[in-house]
């Protein structure tokens, strides 16, 4: 099932996510779901506080692109795409890469972003259990675009200063919208 990605000015992704606490047939649906939104959009991930859930939970994708990046597992396997990371934390952030950035929940932005060349992530799968990559380049920064929503904070967060005020009026328009549609639903919810 396509699910609706929540735009930027949502509170739901200003919000931690919580822990994941045991892999269950709705957590399996979920990361369906969640895959079948992603290919849907165009993305290369998504986190579940992008489908209104504040959870540890992301999908990414990053095979179809032509963007360079490396990732295998530590026993040296290819990596499983699409990638389900549950409860994921990094470690061993190495390097410097700039490049494009844009978010499925903020659709009208693209920015240079920094983040780290190589990074080593370590999360449970959907059969429960421990997925530990290092990667670079293309899924490197996707992933820490995912695991920056599992903790509430979004791309524009990390653009340098002058980036930040150049787009300050798009955001504030596209939160205002935002919350007034979230308003008229509850309305109507009531109504
Ligand atoms: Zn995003």
């Amino acid at each position: 099932m396509i699910l609706e990605i929540c735009q930027y000015g949502h509170p739901v992704l200003r919000e931690k996510g919580v822990p994941v606490e045991a892999i269950t047939p709705e957590i399996r649906q979920l990361a369906a779901d969640m895959i079948e939104t992603m290919y849907a959009a165009n993305g290369v991930g998504l986190a579940a506080q992008q489908i209104g859930l504040a959870m540890r939970i992301t999908v990414i994708d990053v095979a179809p692109s032509e963007i360079a990046w490396t990732g295998e597992t530590t026993e040296g396997r290819a990596l499983p795409m699409p990638l389900v990371l549950i409860n994921p934390r990094l470690s061993d952030t190495t390097g410097e890469q700039a490049g494009e950035e844009g978010c499925l929940s903020i659709p009208a932005i693209n920015a240079e972003i920094k983040r780290a060349e190589q990074v080593t992530v370590t999360a449970t799968d959907l059969e429960g259990a421990t997925l530990q990559f290092t990667c670079t380049g293309l899924l490197a920064r996707a992933v820490q675009h995912e695991l920056d929503h599992l903790n509430g904070v979004l791309f524009i967060d990390r653009m340098d200063a002058a980036t930040r005020v150049s787009v300050a009026g798009k955001l504030k328009r596209m939160q205002k919208e935002t919350l007034a549609e979230l308003k008229k639903r509850k309305t109507a919810l009531k109504g």
